[in-house]
């Protein structure tokens, strides 16, 4: 599908974006327009091989355009802007749907009893499998809600999964992450989710009865929280979650979670907040 798609501008090694392609997705990710020349030159390299290397499929009746491979690579490609392409190893497809998808689910109740449903979402990062994604949320790069981004938020899970189970905790690179140590990382993290959940248990607490916490009526309490409450869920959507923000909105995510955005900061090599 992408080597179709781009193959008028390169190889299949190496895909050669156009110039209002890339302007167009710059001027759509507002928190992308922020960096330097010299970092979107390399983000440039780093999403023409990351379309190079990944198989993109369309889903759901969508037609995927090359300006759509584009403007998700791009958001892609930003948290990896200081580590490279290989934190994106052992993966190739990404499925792209026109919006949210149902899921087939099940869970097992306290009585053994299997319970199957459809959940719709955005996005999903399967371990050593494809990525899927709605176009719809990915087109945004923000929603009207806050510092969401479902291209970062999948991605993230997929470095979070590199060194296993997605935990929360990414492998640290002994040369690039000289400073980062997995003792102090867990640390700081379970603090960080443990406070989200005693600001989220405390709105939930002091919601007028008859407002539903699922209902969008309750939205505007859930406005304070510094991070969408669905981070407080466990340690890997809380890294997930607060990467979304660490890139989108960082200096809320800083003044919230100083120690955890220093620690992300020093992951990433980036410091968005200064830009
Ligand atoms: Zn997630």
């Amino acid at each position: 599908m992408m080597k179709a798609l781009l193959s008028r501008f390169g190889t299949a090694r190496s895909v050669a974006i156009p110039d209002d392609l890339w302007n167009a997705a710059l001027a759509a990710l507002p928190f992308v327009t922020r960096l330097s020349v010299e970092e979107h030159a390399r983000l440039r390299a780093l999403v023409e091989r990351l379309l190079a290397d990944k198989e993109m499929a369309a889903a759901g009746g969508l037609e995927l355009t090359a300006a759509m491979l584009v403007h998700i690579a791009v958001q892609a490609c930003l948290p990896i802007l200081n580590l490279g392409i290989d934190w994106y190893r052992g993966w190739t497809s990404i499925v792209v749907y026109p919006t949210e998808f149902l899921v087939p689910r099940a869970i097992t109740d306290e009585a053994g009893v299997v319970h199957e449903y459809v959940e719709p979402i955005a996005g999903e990062a399967w371990d050593g499998g494809p990525l899927l994604i709605s176009w719809e949320d990915a087109r945004s790069g923000r929603g009207e809600a806050g510092p969401y981004n479902v291209v970062i938020h999948e991605f993230a899970h997929k470095i979070d999964m590199l060194n296993g189970d997605a935990d929360g905790v990414p492998p640290f690179d002994r040369k690039l992450h000289p400073a980062l140590d997995c003792a102090r990382w867990t640390a700081v993290l379970h603090d960080a989710v443990d406070r989200l959940r005693a600001e989220l248990e405390l709105i939930e607490r002091e919601l007028p009865p008859g407002i539903d916490p699922d209902d969008e009526a309750a939205d505007p309490y859930y406005a304070h929280l510094p991070l969408d409450p669905y981070a407080a869920h466990d340690e890997s959507e809380f890294f997930a979650v607060s990467s979304e923000a660490f890139f989108v909105d960082p200096a809320r995510l800083r003044d919230a979670f100083p120690q955890w955005y220093a620690l992300l900061a020093a992951f990433f090599r980036q410091d968005p907040a200064t830009r």
